[in-house]
């Protein structure tokens, strides 16, 4: 094999194309390798839009950045002519180590998106050392089209969640297929409420999808979006999912702590505790915490028992049961904090969770698991650290869909 060969390897070069020059410049650091490609003189190329073979019109010189050769950057210069077809006329056409997007050739781009897979765009970026501008660029672009190609017809049952995104007090939104296991985000937006659903409902019809089909819409309890899913899907059951009712206990457990902690010293490891479940793994300390916490009367002590007791109805086997059990967790619950101003946290919950009983309960009928919808959250954290850097939200949407949209087939080039 010639050295020759050896450069080419990747470069997908076919005829007439092949590599004419080479040359190492060591005065620049780091040092810069040249790869020059050309074809030989009175060569036909085909035109970009029907093949033909035609002649050249004129060249104009272009450089795209290679993959390194070992520690030396990689440039690839080239005359790429202009076709002048009988038929289209006189137009550019593509070379095929070329992207059509960056100043990258095609396998250094799909290195960087195999790489992006696994890390963090800017830590890709200094490993390819390239500005981590120029990366999204090409992360964008990808990502993008695959998304474009998302096939919904087959939409049937959905879950929605926000998030809070990069920007301060500002949130994304993300819609979920419950029918796929893996991978299941289908749809990311920038905001929260009403106008999400709108846009979503619009991206799905042009993804082949059609909101009368479907059935089942799971979201959070907020007002928002509670109020405009009936109006986008006007065939779907509304259902809340148990992990949003136990995650709104927990925080007015929390919010409850914190006012008390204010006014009165509580035992250290109070936080860690209420935050927990009884039965989950708790140390020693942690247990005598609680149970000095019971003991002495704490506000917290009460609001926690009000969250404990939310596992009872989750155990309930039937529909029936659960509806039944949720009304006696209403009154007991109520009772148990009774009109203690330091509680209004949990009042709160309390009435949300009443409000909503109805969706809550048509859980127990669904056969879509939860298991997914707890999962988003470390996708979110996941997502939010390999856009560090990056405050747009359209970075943060474009890393949810890379390591969440069911989009494998990324470097597929049409
Ligand atoms: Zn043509």
């Amino acid at each position: 094999m010639q050295s020759n060969d050896i450069f080419a390897l990747g470069l997908g070069l076919t005829a007439p194309w092949k590599l004419v020059e080479q040359q190492l410049d060591t005065t620049k650091s780091p040092h810069r390798l040249d790869l020059r490609i050309a074809a030989d003189r009175g060569s036909l190329y085909p035109c970009p839009e029907c093949g033909k073979s035609c002649k050249a019109h004129d060249f104009k010189e272009m450089t795209w950045r290679h993959l390194n050769f070992f520690q030396h950057h990689c440039y690839i210069t080239a005359p790429v002519p202009r076709t002048n077809c009988p038929e289209h006329g006189i137009k550019r056409i593509v070379v095929p180590w070329a992207s059509e997007v960056s100043h990258f050739t095609l396998l250094f781009e799909q290195v960087a998106m195999t790489m992006l897979r696994e890390m963090p765009v800017a830590v890709a970026a200094r490993h390819m050392e390239v500005t981590d501008k120029r990366l999204w660029r090409v992360v964008f672009h990808y990502v993008g089209k695959a998304m474009a190609r998302l096939d919904l017809r087959n939409l049937k049952a959905l879950a929605l969640d926000e998030t809070k995104s990069r920007r301060r007090h500002k949130y994304v939104t993300i819609f979920i297929d419950l029918d796929r296991r893996e991978r299941p985000v289908v749809f990311a937006t920038p905001g929260k409420g009403r106008d999400t659903l709108q846009r979503f409902t619009q991206f799905l019809q042009e993804h082949g999808g059609n909101p009368d089909n479907v059935l089942e819409v799971v979201s959070d309890m907020s007002g928002a979006f509670i109020s405009s899913i009936k109006t986008h899907f006007k065939n779907s059951e509304l259902t809340v999912d148990w992990f949003h009712v136990v995650q709104l206990f927990t925080k007015a457990v929390e919010e409850v702590r914190r006012a008390e902690a204010k006014e009165i010293a509580m035992p250290k490891t109070t936080r860690w505790v209420v935050l927990k479940n009884a039965d989950g793994d708790l140390t020693n300390r942690q247990f005598d915490a609680l149970v000095e916490l019971a003991a002495l009367d704490f506000h917290t002590a009460t609001a926690w028992r009000v969250k404990e007791a939310l596992r009872w109805i989750r155990k309930a086997p039937t529909e029936q049961g659960a509806k039944w059990r949720l009304s006696n967790f209403l009154n007991y619950a109520r009772e148990l904090i009774g009109q203690e101003p330091i509680l209004a946290p949990v009042r709160k919950a309390i009435n949300t969770v009443e409000k909503h009983r109805q969706a809550i309960v048509a859980r127990w009928r669904s056969d879509h698991s939860n298991a997914r919808l707890e999962g988003l959250n470390s996708l979110f954290q996941a997502a939010k650290a390999r856009a560090r850097g990056y405050r747009k939200d359209l970075s943060f949407i474009t890393i949810i869909y890379l390591i969440g949209a069911p989009i494998q087939d990324l470097l597929v080039s049409t």
